[in-house]
């Protein structure tokens, strides 16, 4: 069996476990096969990994990838206007706007030590083949904004009751790739009606996918719903029946009693989602509340056009802070927290059986970090520069599935620059038909 191995290098297997030694994988089977002291230097086909830090893949648990060409379009909003004003430019986007905006977002995500991304937008299996191609791992949900609404109603002429209609057959055409997941993707409770939740609640038991879901994300949104429904969003899609099987909820930052413990349910995984919420002004979702309850939390970065980033480094060190300073407490989140959001709480929220930590038998999905810079100077311990130092930027190589795709910064399976080109140019084409009217 042949094998790929880092010599010479530290490993931080899980938040807080750090090996020193060597880790290999066996491309043929994309698994972990050492993990620990070396077993002997580097041999010419071996990567030298002294100045490095290895650490597993992170996963992006709330995206929007395919509107990568609406980075910056609407900043300074807040979420109502900020809809209405990226709706202006969605609902004019054409399939291939779309598809060039999710290439440039897997390059970025990739190269900024991404191996995963759980996803909610247009999705079909064309544009699931380009995150195959592009190495990566996805949970994704084509979305629906009620019977009528779709994410990209100019890109493909469906409506959501045939997008819906459509999932089961989008899971099966992927049925036998392990680095796929499908679900549905319900926009928002406030943008698809009870009886439609209830719907997909009946749908997803008999088709057993799971359902992505923006919930509680504002003040407003909770206010109204408790206005219309008399209960709290987590409340209404649970009284539906959502939460009795596999959902994903984004947001989940103003809470209502009772709420946590349903997000607390053993089916339930939450995607929390720092820079989006404070850029939107959206509030400071309850960390430390939702861990202590037992909630499966993941770290997202939302879409570029409300982050501008899909560096979860970012992520990391800005939701780890803004915990403390609403609490006053320092020592409310640790980074090793923080990170195993990133790591194990994604890898629950892909839901393709992975833990999110380096270990032998494990699928080999790392990330390698350049220890060696000015931020990492002097090298206290790696999870401080992990937490607090790194950026996207440090990322020197990414492997996911035992799959080299990133190597010495530049990302082997999507073509950055080319990438970017069609982004410039087709951007520039979409505020002009938007200016139209
Ligand atoms: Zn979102």
């Amino acid at each position: 069996m042949t094998e790929r191995r880092i010599v010479g290098t530290t490993i931080l297997c899980r938040p807080g476990e750090m090996v020193p030694g060597e880790i290999a994988w066996s491309p043929e089977t994309g698994r972990i096969t050492h993990l620990g002291p070396a077993r002997g230097p580097a041999g010419p086909d071996d990567l030298d990994g002294s100045g490095r830090l290895v650490l597993p893949g992170l996963v992006n648990a709330h995206t929007h990838a395919g509107m990568g060409l609406l980075r910056g379009v609407s900043d300074d909003l807040p979420l109502a206007t900020w809809l209405r004003r990226v709706r202006e430019s969605e609902v004019r986007m054409t399939a291939g706007d779309v598809r060039a905006g999710l290439r440039l977002a897997l390059a970025e995500m990739l190269r900024t030590g991404t191996v995963g991304f759980v996803d909610m937008f247009a999705w079909t299996p064309d544009l699931l083949g380009d995150v195959l191609a592009a190495g990566l791992r996805v949970n994704a949900a084509p979305a629906v904004f009620g019977y009528d609404g779709v994410a990209f109603p100019a890109a493909w002429d469906v409506t959501g009751a045939e997008v819906l209609d459509g999932v089961p057959a989008l899971a099966a055409a992927v049925g036998g790739e392990p680095r796929v997941t499908v679900s549905y993707g319900l926009h928002a409770p406030y943008t698809c009606p009870p009886e439609m939740i209830r719907d997909v609640a009946r749908r997803r038991a008999v088709d057993g996918v799971g359902v992505h879901i923006h919930l509680s994300e504002t003040r407003r949104e909770v206010e109204e719903s408790v206005r219309r429904h008399g209960v709290s969003p987590v409340r209404l899609v649970a009284d539906l029946g959502l939460l009795a099987g596999r959902t994903h909820v984004a947001h989940a930052v103003h809470l209502l009693d009772g709420d946590l413990e349903l997000l607390a349910g053993e089916q339930v995984t939450v995607a929390h989602n720092p820079v989006s919420n404070l850029k939107l002004g959206a509030g400071v979702a309850p960390v430390p509340a939702l861990l202590a309850a037992g909630v499966r939390l993941g770290l997202g970065t939302d879409s570029v056009a409300s982050n501008n980033t899909l560096d979860l480094f970012e992520e990391l060190k800005t939701g780890s802070l803004v915990q403390r300073g609403v609490a006053e407490d320092a020592a409310v989140t640790g980074v090793d927290g923080f990170l195993a959001l990133a790591t194990a709480g994604g890898a629950a929220a892909l839901d393709q059986g992975l833990t999110g930590a380096l270990a032998v038998g494990a699928p080999a999905d790392l990330v390698l970090l350049d220890v060696t810079g000015t931020t990492a100077t002097p090298l206290g311990s790696a999870s401080s520069f992990v937490g607090y130092a790194a950026t996207g930027a440090d990322v020197t190589d990414v492997v996911v599935a035992g799959r080299t795709v990133v190597a010495d910064r530049r990302c082997l399976t999507v073509d950055e620059e080319a990438a970017r080109a069609e982004v410039v140019d087709r951007a520039a084409h979409l505020r002009r038909r938007v200016s139209a009217g």
